[in-house]
């Protein structure tokens, strides 16, 4: 039944690439009702959609603990954005001529009680499927503002740009870009200090809402960064029409450079590619003094990673900066 699913159907002269992802449980080892079963087999088909989608998966007993784990940690999720238990750090990027702290990237975490500093890959997927990314995420971007809006105000920074990660159902909800002028007023800022970094999922199905709401911030001066740039589609299209200001080559790419010749090749066809659709280019990742010197070797203009600075909590963040004119990296 796969296999049938599996390639292109047309609709109306549109081609589609479908597949289907199953769930299955069997009598009796996973239920004696119809209902029990059908339950069985729901939870195996949403294990298979969150590890391999296109795939098959048979009903476990273990699965029914992982889910009843998930919901428990669900649950604290909803409690905990209402509540606003998260935190926002930033990890400075640096522009690599002259070394300078040119934006910081916000990178939310969720400090709990028993498990200690959550890190987001735990937790964004979970707040993805419930939903509660988009008021986690306007939460994130007011915290973000805020914070930005004070550090504008010392000695050197007053051109700091923070750059936020936007989940791809962030963008189409109702009031995205009203939300975001109603918050760079608030804080006064201008639209440029502002970066939002989007992957490509959220740009390749061309929907009209998002490329509307791009070009409203555009309008207002907000930056289009293209994160995790490489690995996930090869569709280019959407960098002819779309106003992206900048591209960020995955860190994937750059831990191997010095030893892959092919990503030592593919960051620096990033590099053209990006440079002739005007459009600029920062490398994360970066750990070592060596691949920093190669990036700046191949033209690439900011540089993120732990060589510079680890994500830091805000207040350590101003002893950071003290002196933001100064030279880091
Ligand atoms: P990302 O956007 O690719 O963020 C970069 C990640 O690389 C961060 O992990 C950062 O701490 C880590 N990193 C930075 N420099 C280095 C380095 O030199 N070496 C290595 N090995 N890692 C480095 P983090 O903070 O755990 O975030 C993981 C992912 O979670 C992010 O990947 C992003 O996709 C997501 N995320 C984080 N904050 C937010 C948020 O506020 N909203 C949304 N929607 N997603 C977020
Ligand atoms: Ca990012
Ligand atoms: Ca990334």
């Amino acid at each position: 039944m796969l296999d049938r699913f599996n390639g292109p159907v047309t609709v109306s002269d549109t081609t589609l690439f479908v597949a289907a992802t199953a769930g299955v449980a069997t009598y009796p080892e996973a239920g004696n009702t119809a209902q029990s079963l059908l339950q069985a087999a729901d939870t195996a088909l949403s294990l298979a959609k969150r590890q391999q989608r296109g795939t098959l998966a048979f009903y476990a007993p273990h699965m029914q603990q992982e889910t009843r784990a998930r919901l428990v940690v669900a649950s604290e999720l909803r409690q905990a954005v209402e509540d606003r238990q998260f935190e926002v750090h930033f990890q400075p990027i640096i522009d690599i001529p002259s070394r300078r702290v040119v934006k910081l990237e916000a990178l939310v975490r969720w400090p709990h009680q028993e498990r200690g500093m959550i890190p987001p890959a735990e937790f964004i997927p979970l707040a993805e499927e419930s939903g509660l990314i988009v008021p986690l995420g306007r939460w994130i971007l007011q915290e973000s503002l805020r914070s930005i809006a004070t550090l504008r105000q010392c000695k050197g920074c007053e051109t700091l740009v923070v750059a936020v990660n936007i989940s791809s159902q962030q963008l189409p909800a109702p009031g995205f870009a009203a939300s975001i002028r109603e918050l760079l007023d608030q804080y006064q800022l201008p639209g440029d200090a502002l970066e939002l970094e989007l992957t490509e999922r959220s740009l390749i199905q061309d929907r009209p809402e998002v490329r509307e709401v791009l070009s409203e911030l555009g309008a207002l001066g907000v930056g289009l960064a293209i994160d995790d740039f490489g690995t996930g589609y090869s569709a280019l299209n959407y960098l002819r029409h779309l106003p992206v200001d900048l591209l960020k080559i995955d860190q994937e790419f750059v831990r191997d450079m010095g030893t892959d010749d092919n990503d030592a090749l593919l960051v620096q066809a990033i590099i053209s590619l990006a440079h002739a659709l005007r459009i600029k280019v920062v490398a994360e990742g970066v750990e070592t003094e060596e691949q920093l010197q190669f990036l700046q070797d191949k033209g690439c203009d900011f540089a993120q990673g732990y060589l510079i600075a680890r994500p830091m909590p805000f207040q350590v963040l101003r002893g950071f900066l003290e002196g933001c004119g100064t030279r880091h990296g």
